[in-house]
Parts: C-alpha cells; structure tokens; sequence
C-alpha cells in the first residue's frame, strides 16, 4: 500500500499516511488530531525496487503449481 507524506498546518509536524491511492486525496489527520492537513508530494514507493521487500517475488511464477497460471488462463477477467 503506498504511503503518502502529509504536513499539518497548525503544529508543522509532518507524517505519513499508508492507505489505499483511491484514498490518496482524502483528508488525513495529524498525529495531534488537527484537520489542516495538506498533502505533500513527495516520494510514493509503489513498485520498484523500493518495494522489492514487499512484492512477490518473481520466482512464484516459476515455483508456482498453476501450470500456465490463473492470469494465463483467462479466469482472472
Ligand atoms: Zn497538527
């Protein structure tokens, strides 16, 4: 889930946010509680290798059982 970088107008502190990027612009609240918060445009780990941790691991396309995989199939559509 990607992380989005807020900052809070009142006190100045700066936090992050993992929620879901339909949600990206939604409000957020500081970790005081204020609600004057904005939206920073900073840096968005979504894929990459700043990921890498988190992604499956390429490796489950070769070790999988799916003989041709359920995307390969057309079952996932
Ligand atoms: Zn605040």
């Amino acid at each position: 889930m990607p992380r989005y970088e807020f900052r809070c107008r009142e006190c100045g502190d700066v936090f992050e946010v993992s929620r879901p990027m339909a949600e990206s612009a939604a409000p957020a609240s500081c970790p005081d509680g204020h609600q004057d918060t904005v939206k920073l445009l900073s840096t968005v780990a979504v894929g990459g290798v700043a990921a890498a941790g988190a992604a499956p691991a390429p490796a489950a396309a070769a070790g999988g059982g799916g003989g041709g995989g359920c995307c390969g199939g057309g079952c996932c559509g």
